[in-house]
C-alpha cells in the first residue's frame, strides 16, 4: 500500500500516468475538434463578421456539405454513367434565383470572379473605372491592384465624389475591354456627389461589368441602397460579380452571372480551372439557393420585439444567479462589406466588461460599448441563447469578483 502511494506520488511529480487511468487520460487529451477552427457564437451584432467567417450556413447547406464530402457525383451522370458537367446543380439554382441571367459560373470568391473577368475581357486593354470606386476591400487588399495584376490597364475617370456618364463616354475607345462599376460596399460618400448608373453606361456600347459585392440576387426591401444582380442585368450589365458568403448567406464563393457569351468565355479560359470551387462549396451554394432561408437572411429580418423578448428572458435568468445582467436596446449592422451605414435596431444583454475575456474563452464573442459588454442577439441563433447563458454562468464567479474560490489555471500563487 505504502509503495502504491509512493508510486503514485512519484508519477504525479514526473507527469507520468498511472496504468489504470491511461485510457481516460488519452481521451481527455484528444482535441474536441480535429481542426483548429472552432465554432463560436457571434454576439457582436455584426451579421456578416469577416473575422468570424461571414455568413453561417443553413442547416440544409451543412447537411449538403456533409453529403458531398465523401465520394459524390460532382462530375458524373448517374443516369448515363458518363461524365457530367461539374457544378450543374448550383448553376441551375443560380439561374432559377436570378431569371435575367442567361448563364452563371462559380469561382472561389468575388475577387477571383473579378480576376477572371479582367483576364479574359481586358488583358492588355483598358478597364474604365470611376475614381470614386477604387476600393480597398480589407486586410490591405485593393481592387485596383487586383485588376492590374491581370495585365489589364485601369483608365480612371471622374473624381472621388462625382463621375458622370460623359466621363466614361470620353474614355471609351478601341482599347476598352469593359466598363467596371464597383459597388462601394464598405464606405459611403455623401454630399456633392454624382455617379453614373448601369443603364446609362450600357448605352455607351461597351460591355459593363458590375461588381455588386454582397450577392443579393433580387432587391432587398430592407436594404434599398444595396444593388442586386437581377436589376443590374436588366439595366444592361453584361456580367455581374458577387460574393456567395455575404447577403446571399451561403459559402465563400464568387458568382458570375450574365449573358451566355461572356460567361462561357470565362468558363472555358485556362485560368478558370485554377479558380474553380470544390464539391462542398457547390453543395452548400445549391442548398443555400434552393433550401430554407439561410441564417444571415433570417437574422436580417427578425423583428426587434422578438430580440427584446429573448434579451429580457436571458437577463432575467442571469439576474436570478446574481449576475449583473440587463436587457438593453442595441444597434446591429450588416458588416462584411454590405450595406454600409445601415443600422438595424436590436437587443442585447449588457454585462460588466470583465466578462469579455471569460466569454471569449468559451467562444462567445460580444462587443464592448461604453464600458459594458453587450451580447447582441440579432446574429445569435435562438437555439444558442442557452449557450450564452451557460457561458456567462460558468464564468460568473470570476467576472463578478465575488466568491472567487475556484482556482483559475495559472492563477496559483
Ligand atoms: C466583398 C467585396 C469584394 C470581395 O469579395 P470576396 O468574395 O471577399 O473576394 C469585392 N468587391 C466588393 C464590392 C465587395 O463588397
Amino acid at each position: 500500500m505504502k509503495t502504491a502511494v509512493a508510486g503514485a506520488q512519484r508519477r504525479a511529480r514526473s507527469g507520468e500516468i498511472a496504468p489504470e487511468t491511461v485510457a481516460d487520460a488519452a481521451v481527455a487529451a484528444l482535441p474536441s475538434h480535429a481542426a483548429s477552427l472552432r465554432p463560436v457564437v457571434n454576439a457582436t451584432g455584426v451579421l456578416l463578421h469577416t473575422n468570424l467567417g461571414r455568413a453561417p450556413l443553413s442547416a440544409a447547406a451543412r447537411e449538403a456539405v456533409r453529403a458531398a464530402s465523401g465520394c459524390t457525383d460532382v462530375e458524373y451522370d448517374l443516369a448515363t454513367g458518363l461524365r457530367g458537367r461539374r457544378g450543374q446543380g448550383a448553376v441551375e439554382a443560380l439561374l432559377a434565383a436570378c431569371p435575367p441571367a442567361e448563364a452563371a459560373h462559380v469561382v472561389n470568391n468575388n475577387a477571383a470572379a473579378l480576376v477572371l473577368a479582367a483576364t479574359v475581357l481586358a488583358r492588355g486593354r483598358e478597364i474604365i473605372i470611376s475614381r470614386g470606386e477604387m476600393v480597398e476591400i480589407g486586410d490591405g487588399f485593393r481592387l485596383p491592384d487586383l485588376l492590374v495584376s491581370t495585365g489589364a490597364r485601369l483608365r480612371e475617370v471622374g473624381t472621388t465624389n462625382r463621375t458622370t456618364a460623359a466621363d466614361y463616354a470620353a474614355a471609351t475607345g478601341p482599347d476598352t475591354g469593359f466598363i467596371l462599376k464597383i459597388h462601394p460596399s464598405n464606405f459611403r460618400i455623401s454630399g456633392f456627389t454624382a455617379a453614373a448608373g448601369i443603364a446609362e453606361l450600357s448605352a455607351l456600347g461597351m460591355p459593363v461589368v458590375a461588381d455588386i459585392g454582397s450577392g443579393l440576387l433580387a432587391p432587398e426591401p430592407l436594404l434599398p441602397e444595396e444593388p442586386d444582380a437581377a436589376t443590374a442585368l436588366r439595366q444592361g450589365a453584361a456580367l455581374v460579380t458577387a460574393s456567395g458568403d455575404k447577403l446571399l448567406g451561403g459559402p465563400q464563393a464568387g458568382l458570375l452571372l450574365g449573358a451566355a457569351e461572356p460567361v462561357e468565355r470565362l468558363r472555358r479560359h485556362p485560368l478558370a480551372r485554377a479558380l474553380r470551387v470544390g464539391k462542398m462549396t457547390l453543395a452548400a451554394l445549391e442548398a443555400t439557393l434552393r433550401g430554407p432561408q439561410p441564417p444571415a437572411v433570417r437574422q436580417l429580418h427578425i423583428a426587434v420585439t422578438e430580440l427584446r423578448d429573448r434579451a429580457e428572458q436571458l437577463a432575467k435568468e442571469l439576474a436570478e444567479h446574481a449576475v449583473d445582467a440587463l436587457a438593453v436596446d442595441s444597434v446591429s449592422t450588416v458588416g462584411g462589406g454590405g450595406a454600409p451605414g445601415v443600422e438595424l435596431p436590436s437587443a442585447a444583454v449588457s454585462l460588466p466588461e470583465s466578462y469579455e475575456a471569460l466569454l471569449r474563452e468559451r467562444r462567445v464573442i460580444g462587443r464592448i460599448v461604453a464600458g459594458r459588454l453587450l451580447l447582441d442577439l440579432r446574429a445569435v441563433e435562438p437555439g444558442d441563447d442557452v449557450r450564452l447563458r451557460d457561458a456567462v454562468l460558468a464564468g460568473g464567479h470570476r467576472a463578478s469578483g465575488r466568491a472567487a474560490t475556484v482556482p483559475v489555471p495559472g492563477d496559483e500563487a
